[in-house]
Order: structure tokens, then C-alpha cells, then sequence
């Protein structure tokens, strides 16, 4: 893969900065790139994010990757990875958007039916609904295909009793995407079905958890006797295993590659400015090593970035191998900000922007990297995905492989 931009591609980067200079303010590059993480997504957040959407929407710079038909542009992913590049130079309002349009949109369009796309999928990409991903259960994470929350056919319409838990942005959410249980007679994964749900139904609740970098970006979600329409059915009753196996294969190459990748600059410039022995930390053969070390990973990632990319842009599904990047990029990115804090000595304890180095970015990426390392597939989980799809490795023992699931013992049924 050549990795320096083709005419055609140089061309486009011109048009997306020009786009870009005429409604953002530029960052400036000889300042710290601004947090990802630990976004505060207040009701004036949620607002300029909506509005910075429909902006992008209305010229043509939104969800690039998209079909012309639902809203995008039908663009490869190098023109996407190109725009983003372009629009980390600039401020931008908090990332609201990433789990409907990395994840449900592409959901929708491999699994809903022509109606659903025209209905949902225009109006996620302006942004101006957001949707939410509403999966995992206080005993159904990892193993998710042991979640209880159950949905039972009434007529025209299911009913959705249960609780989900670590919903992010449901509290501002307009849509969700729910996976329920509608046959607890059959093996875990045949029992499921995938729904599109209305937040704002009667008998949903949401309530935010406080998290400990001072945000509350996730929820606990209550459903009691909530109705939904039978045309909300994502996909065949029963197959909602499968779809939601679309949904979490487009999450791990969403989040992927990218934890602490772009923060090597930072931390070169962090070891230049904090002194250790009454040198420069940088001056330091110690410090110097690990430098050296973050650099390996952090260049790593990256090529392992645009080799996914690379397949994926020759008409590759997102695949086993998507999970690599976020394997080794979560943890790295914990590593590098548990370093910065070190080099910072006393002052890495103290989490205040307005006296920390570097507007405590290491200290705000420390406290939420572990979150990083747990959402979309925890460390082990992804181990156990490499092991088993990319490796062929032996599958871990299943012991509930095959029993209908209400005779799996549960604190609830034993
Ligand atoms: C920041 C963040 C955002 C999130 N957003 C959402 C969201 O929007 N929607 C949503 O539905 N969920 C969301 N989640 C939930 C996330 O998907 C789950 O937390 C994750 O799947 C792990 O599940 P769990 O928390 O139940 O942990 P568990 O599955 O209970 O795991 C506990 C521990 O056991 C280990 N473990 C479990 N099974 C195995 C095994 N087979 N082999 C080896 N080790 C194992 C795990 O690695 C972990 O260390 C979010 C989580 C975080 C942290």
C-alpha cells in the first residue's frame, strides 16, 4: 500500500480542509491534541453536535462511506479516513454519532428491509435523531448471548420487559437498538431478536451512571411492558444472534486501532517539558527506552490501522482481524497515559485542566482508558476471538453449548 496521498486523494483533502476553514475554528498544532475521551455531553453539547451534523449533511460531507441512497455519499473508506484526518485539525463539537453511524446504520443496511432503510437511515445520517446501542445486561456482557431481557408478541406488537446497562448517550437518545429474547425453550444464540426501539416510549427508563472521570456518558435502561410495533423487528425472529454480530464487528474496527496512536507527539513534547534528576526527562536513557517503545507501538497500530483499512477498501466485511488493533491499542493507550502521569511526578496526580501539563489530558485519558479496554469486547474476550477465529486455535469449553436456555443455571432460575 502506498501510503502518500494519490492525485485524486490530494485533491479531496484539498476540498474537505476548504470546507472545513470555512465553519471550524483550526486547532492550534503547536498545542496538545484535544481529549477524545471523558466528552461532556451536556445539552449544549448535544446541541452543536446536531448542528455541526446537519452542516456536513447539507454539503455533502456527511457519513462519506454511506450509499448515495441512504444519506451518504459513496465514498471509499481512504476518502473517510482522509476527511477525519482533516477535521482533527479543527474543533469540533463532542462525537455523538459514532455508535449509530459506525455501527446501527451499517447494521440497518445489511439486515432491514427496504422501508426501515428509507425510514431510519436519511434521518441518522442528518444527525438530528440519535440512536443508541442498547446490548449488554448486568449479567450479559461478554457473554451476551445469555441476556434475559425478554420480548413476547401481542398481537401487532412485542412487549419488552427487562434492564440493560452501559447504554451510551440513551439519556439523549431518540432510537435505540435493542437485542431481546423471545424464545428462552431453544440453545442461547437461537432464541434472540433483534428490535428498533423509540426511547421516548411509554415504560422506558433511563438512568445515567456516574463515572469516575465526573461524567455520566452511560445509563442503566429499564424497559417495563414497553410496546413496540412488529414492523420494528430488525431481521427474522430468532436470527437476531446474527445481527447483532453485524453490530459488533463494525464496533471493534470503529473503536480499533486508534487508542493513544496520534498521542506519541504529546508525549515527546510532555518528556521535553518535565525534568527528572534535574535534567529534561527526555534526556534520560530510562525515559528515552519507553519513548522509543511507545513509538514501536503507536507506528505498529498504525499500519495495522491501514491494513484493515486496506482490506476493508477492497470490498472486505469487517472481520476477526478488526479485533488486533483494539487488542493491543486499548492497553497501549492506558500505558502511554500512566507514563505521562509518571514523568509529571506530583503534579500527575492533580486532574485540574487549569493547572495540570498539558490541560490534564493524560490524567482525563488515564481515568477512561479502562472503559476503552472493556467496551466492544474486553482484553480477553478479543484474545479469545484472535485466538480461536484468526488462530484456530481450540474453542474455549462451552458448557451451556446446545441446552435450551431456560436450563441454564442463573440466580434467577437455579
Ligand atoms: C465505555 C463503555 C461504553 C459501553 N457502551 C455500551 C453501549 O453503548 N451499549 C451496550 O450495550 N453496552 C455498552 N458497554 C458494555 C460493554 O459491552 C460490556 O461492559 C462488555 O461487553 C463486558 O461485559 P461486562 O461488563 O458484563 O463484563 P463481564 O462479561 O462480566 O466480564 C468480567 C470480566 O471477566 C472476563 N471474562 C468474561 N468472559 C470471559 C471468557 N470467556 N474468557 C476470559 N475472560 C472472560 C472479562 O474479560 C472481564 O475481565 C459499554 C462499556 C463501556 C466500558
Amino acid at each position: 500500500m502506498d501510503f502518500d496521498d494519490t492525485p485524486q486523494e490530494a485533491e479531496f483533502r484539498k476540498k474537505a480542509r476548504a470546507f472545513l476553514e470555512q465553519h471550524l475554528e483550526p486547532l492550534d498544532p503547536d498545542k496538545i491534541a484535544p481529549s477524545m475521551l471523558g466528552e461532556r455531553e451536556d445539552d449544549d453539547a448535544i446541541k452543536k453536535a446536531k448542528e455541526w451534523q446537519a452542516t456536513k449533511y447539507d454539503n455533502g460531507w456527511a457519513v462519506l462511506t454511506w450509499p448515495k441512497e441512504f444519506g451518504g455519499q459513496g465514498l471509499g473508506r481512504l476518502e473517510n479516513v482522509v476527511f477525519g484526518q482533516e477535521e482533527s485539525k479543527f474543533k469540533t463539537p463532542a462525537p455523538i454519532y459514532g455508535i449509530g453511524h459506525g455501527m446501527l446504520g451499517p447494521t440497518l443496511m445489511a439486515h432491514g428491509t427496504p422501508a426501515q432503510q428509507e425510514k431510519y437511515l436519511k434521518e441518522m445520517a442528518r444527525g438530528q435523531v440519535v440512536w443508541c446501542q442498547l446490548f449488554s445486561e448486568p449479567a450479559a456482557g461478554s457473554d451476551l448471548a445469555g441476556l434475559r431481557t425478554s420480548a413476547v408478541r401481542d398481537g401487532d406488537e412485542w412487549v419488552i420487559n427487562g434492564q440493560k446497562i452501559w447504554s451510551t448517550g440513551a439519556h439523549f437518545c431518540d432510537w435505540g437498538m435493542i437485542v431481546t429474547r423471545t424464545d428462552p425453550e431453544v440453545p442461547k444464540h437461537d432464541g434472540l431478536t433483534y428490535f428498533i426501539v423509540d426511547m421516548h416510549a411509554p415504560g422506558v427508563e433511563c438512568r445515567p451512571i456516574k463515572q469516575i472521570n465526573g461524567g455520566a456518558a452511560f445509563n442503566e435502561v429499564f424497559f417495563n411492558d414497553v410496546r413496540v410495533p412488529a414492523d420494528y423487528q430488525l431481521g427474522a425472529i430468532g436470527q437476531g444472534w446474527q445481527v447483532a454480530i453485524t453490530t459488533l464487528m463494525n464496533e471493534r474496527v470503529s473503536i480499533g486501532a486508534g487508542g493513544g496512536a496520534g498521542r506519541t507527539k504529546d508525549l515527546f513534547r510532555l518528556a521535553a517539558e518535565c525534568r527528572k534528576n534535574g535534567r529534561p526527562a527526555i534526556e534520560d536513557s530510562s525515559v528515552r527506552q519507553r519513548l522509543a517503545n511507545a513509538f514501536i507501538v503507536s507506528t505498529g497500530l498504525k499500519y495495522t490501522g491501514y491494513r484493515t483499512l486496506s482490506a476493508l477498501s477492497r470490498g472486505g466485511t469487517p472481520g476477526p482481524e478488526g479485533s488486533i488493533g483494539k487488542a493491543v491499542g486499548a492497553p497501549f493507550s492506558q500505558e502511554l497515559a500512566a507514563f505521562a502521569m509518571e514523568l509529571q511526578g506530583a503534579m500527575g496526580g492533580v486532574s485540574d485542566p487549569s493547572c495540570a501539563p498539558q490541560d490534564a489530558i493524560w490524567q482525563e485519558s488515564y481515568l477512561a482508558s479502562p472503559g476503552i479496554r472493556i467496551a466492544g469486547g474486553t482484553d480477553e474476550i478479543l484474545k479469545n476471538v484472535i485466538a480461536e477465529r484468526v488462530l484456530g486455535l481450540p474453542g474455549e469449553h462451552r458448557a451451556d453449548k446446545g441446552k435450551p436456555f431456560r436450563e441454564i443455571p442463573s440466580g434467577s432460575n437455579k
